[in-house]
């Protein structure tokens, strides 16, 4: 048998981001590696450049919920899918503010809010700028989900104050039209520019188990991967299949094939936050404890993701105590709990967008 040693692909670890120029078949050896190889590989990385004792802690508000014109064939949000979803229009600022205080009371560094928008209009970016303004002066980062930006309105949300911007790429460029037929690859790429442009971070990752091949998930990490440089937060989604959208159905991915993505994504963005995100709800503690081991180290925590479950904290907490972490300090204030309430877009929210 023709084994993939880890010496065919160790020295790209170590290279800088955006010298990475990493290629679809280095990525897939890379799956191919026995699964003790790889997990010990990416476990490497992981402990070359962080602490794997600590895991950064994140939650998420949906500010706007449902109603999406969006095709998305994973995401509840979509009006065009009967899921029973119930919709909500944009919060006040004043109700977002009251959240972020309790927030904020609770340890939250970070506070994101996420919208169900195709790409909103001027006037709800204005909206949003207020309600960053708000929440940056109650002394939290700020984060935002919104959908496809246009020229201006990356620099109109950073001029608010806005840290972080997530946007997902949700699959690979060759398998995005099987998954989204109301934009393209492109229009994903071109929102991600303006946030570097603007002067922001990126949180940006992508769905598994919508069907795709190994291949496809390997092009998924290539693309994000040899973005230059790479996204600071990379949320790793396993599809959350919700009734009445187009992926309900769908056959379920090996977990051993989600914690290998997991693994190889650690290891092409070795300083880059892998987040497991949607799909946890649904993971046995052994599985999440795997996908540790493999190099993530940040979660969602709290009682919803967008529209979807996840794991209610009493759990996480268990968890946490039976594997000795603990959450990830924030830079700018040792010893706090870091609670990222970054958003991501994944199934069944996979979007915000
Ligand atoms: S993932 Fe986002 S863009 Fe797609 S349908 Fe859902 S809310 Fe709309």
């Amino acid at each position: 048998m023709s084994v993939v040693t880890s010496d065919s692909t160790s020295s790209r670890s170590s290279q800088s981001p955006a010298a990475a120029g990493w290629q679809r078949e280095a990525i897939l050896a890379l799956f191919a590696l026995p699964f003790n190889v790889l997990m010990t590989r990416a476990a490497s990385v992981h402990q070359a450049n962080f602490d794997p004792s600590q895991v950064q802690v994140s939650t998420l508000l949906s500010i706007k919920t449902g109603g999406c014109p969006e095709d998305c064939a994973y995401c509840p949000q979509a009006a065009r899918y009967d899921t029973g979803l119930s919709a909500h229009k944009l919060m006040s600022t004043e109700q977002v503010l009251e959240r972020a205080r309790e927030a904020k009371a609770a340890g939250a560094t970070r506070f994101c809010m996420g919208a169900a928008w195709r790409s909103p209009k001027d006037r709800e970016v204005a909206k949003v700028a207020e309600m960053v303004a708000g929440v940056k002066a109650l002394g939290l980062e700020t984060c935002a989900t919104l959908g496809m930006l246009k020229p201006g309105q990356a620099d109109a949300l950073k001029s608010a104050g806005l840290d972080y911007y997530n946007h997902n790429l949700d699959t690979a460029p060759e398998f995005y039209g099987e998954v989204i037929h109301t934009r393209a690859f492109q229009d994903r790429l071109d929102t991600l520019q303006q946030v570097r442009a603007a002067g922001m971070k990126t949180c940006c990752g992508g769905i598994v188990g919508m069907g795709e091949t190994r291949e496809q998930r390997a092009g998924l990490l290539q693309a994000l991967a040899n973005m230059n440089p790479p996204p600071e937060s990379v949320p790793i989604n396993q599809l959350v299949q919700v009734p009445g959208t187009p992926l309900h159905g769908t056959e379920a991915l090996d977990p051993f094939e989600f914690v290998r993505t997991v693994a190889v994504a650690r290891i092409l963005m070795p300083q880059s936050m892998v987040r497991l995100s949607a799909g946890r709800e649904s993971m046995s503690d052994e599985l999440q404890a795997l996908c540790f081991l493999a190099g993530a180290n940040s979660i969602f925590y709290g009682e919803k993701l967008l529209t979807t479950g996840n794991p209610d904290v009493e759990r996480d907490r268990a968890l946490f105590a039976r594997l000795g972490l603990v959450p990830m300090p924030t830079t700018d204030a040792p010893g706090t709990a870091h609670l990222d309430l970054m958003a991501t877009t994944q199934p069944g929210d996979a979007c915000t967008a």
